[in-house]
């Protein structure tokens, strides 16, 4: 592979193949010593691609929110639906652990709330909910 007109063949020629492979490929020119260095992209990548889905919970971040900024948020709802709708009752759907949450650790936090805004608020586990979905619904 002395001259360039064949070096250049050889490189088209790979690259062809190349372009019916899904798999992210990089080649290099041919060095010196008439080597073509080529990197392919692991198809670990692509099944994963074909066989998998993002995550229904997270939306494919990787994170969900905690149990307790969860809680935060919900109380954020609460003041914010008051205010709106001059309510007197209210019903919170929330994941088992939210709820959960609310009534143990943030029962203090709840009880003041429910002071300050003149509301009563219920609570509902919803098995089927994850740690992010929430529903504050008006009684
Ligand atoms: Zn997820």
């Amino acid at each position: 592979m002395q001259s360039e007109d064949h070096k250049k063949q050889v490189l088209q020629a790979l690259e062809r193949c190349l372009e019916k492979d899904r798999a992210k490929t990089k080649i290099t020119e041919v060095s010196s010593l008439g080597l073509v260095e080529m990197t392919r992209k692991r198809t670990r990548e692509s099944l994963e691609h074909i066989l998998c889905e993002p995550c229904s919970a997270c939306g494919g971040r990787g994170v969900l929110k905690t149990s307790e900024s969860m809680c935060l948020e919900i109380f954020r709802e609460i003041i914010r639906e008051v205010r709106q709708y001059k309510v007197q009752k209210l019903l919170v759907l929330a994941s088992n652990s939210v709820v959960e949450m609310l009534l143990d650790e943030e029962a203090d936090m709840l009880a003041e709330l429910e002071t300050f805004l003149g509301v009563q608020i219920k609570f509902r586990a919803e098995a089927e909910y994850n740690q992010e979905q929430y529903d504050v619904v008006l009684l």
